[in-house]
């Protein structure tokens, strides 16, 4: 979580007239109490003149200049309005008022808007609660003193407004430990950038090294990684065939693609590329003729009854 600026805007006027007559001590301060303005947050806006504007309303309503002491705007930028010693009217509780710390988040969190605080919102607020209650011996208001406004207002009031009020609550509970509400920060690229991770080391391709290479007349006219394939553009074109670490196997290639002639060559086969029934010009093979077991049988008889024929004549 970064540190929020806080910018003293106490030196102007029309946010924080002189106002006497609510002036107190700051030992009498024993709650801090919180609020929303009820005011949609754009995502872009001038955070001095919306506080203006409210100023300009609190006048009418409640009393000279700001009735807030702390404002937070979208970014969680924290704007310091009027001093621990002047009492303002926010409360709807006028010995709160007297009793109290005010601060004030930019937008509306309650139905029907339900805007949510900003994350930087979450993380400012907590961060000015943690100075105000822990950093202030000058006033007795401490961790569990922290309020929603409709908690200690005597009239009806939605404030702080139902997205905020758990926090709040939460913080006082806790005693300053509330999880902070994982929600989007508003604007992402003003947070101090988190170490962008080592990207990870590019993966060195794989080699696409040929096996083999083959040259003729000093010149590479053929890369392979098949060994058959540097052999048959050696065969076409000539050449040598040279390995990946430069040794040179045409004559290994030759001794295995070429069959050495024989010493005695072979009777030559003639061989009729028609003959589809002797295609190997192996020599034909005269099949025996197996008698069928019922004519010999037949035959035999024949035999028999001329034998006994040739008897009787
Ligand atoms: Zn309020």
């Amino acid at each position: 979580m970064k540190t929020y600026p806080m910018t003293d805007v106490r030196g102007d006027s029309y946010l924080n007239p002189a106002w006497p007559e609510e002036a107190r001590s700051e030992n009498s301060i024993t709650k801090i109490i919180v609020h929303h303005d009820a005011v949609v947050r754009q995502h872009d806006y001038d955070s001095m003149a919306r506080y203006r504007s409210e100023a300009a309303a609190h006048y009418q309503r409640l009393g000279p200049g700001l009735q807030y002491h702390f404002k937070i705007d979208n970014i969680g930028e924290i704007f310091w309005i009027r001093p621990f010693t002047q009492a303002t009217y926010h409360a709807g509780n006028y010995p709160v008022n007297r009793q109290s710390v005010s601060i004030c988040l930019d937008g509306y969190f309650h139905p029907d808007v339900n805007q949510i605080p900003t994350r930087e919102q979450y993380e400012a607020l907590k961060q000015l609660l943690d100075w105000l209650c822990t950093q202030n011996p000058s006033f007795p208001a401490v961790q569990s003193d922290v309020f929603a406004h409709r908690e200690v207002s005597d009239a009806y009031t939605a404030c702080c407004g139902n997205t905020l009020i758990g926090f709040v609550q939460e913080y006082r509970n806790t005693n300053g430990n509330p999880v902070i509400p994982n929600v989007p920060f508003d604007w992402p690229e003003i947070q101090p950038s988190t170490p962008t991770p080592k990207p990870a080391d590019v993966p060195i391709p794989p080699s696409v090294a040929p096996k083999y290479k083959v040259f003729k007349d000093g010149k590479q006219i053929g890369a392979y990684n098949e060994e058959a394939n540097a052999w048959n553009k050696y065969i076409a074109e000539g050449g040598q065939v040279i390995t990946a670490n430069g040794v040179d196997v045409t004559s290994v290639l030759t001794a295995k693609y070429v069959t050495p002639a024989p010493a005695v060559p072979p009777k030559p086969v003639t061989t009729d590329p028609a003959d589809v029934t002797n295609p190997g010009g192996q020599p034909l093979v005269e099949v025996p003729v197996v008698p069928n077991p019922i004519i010999q049988l037949i035959l035999y008889v024949i035999n028999w009854i001329k034998q006994l024929f040739n008897k009787k004549g």
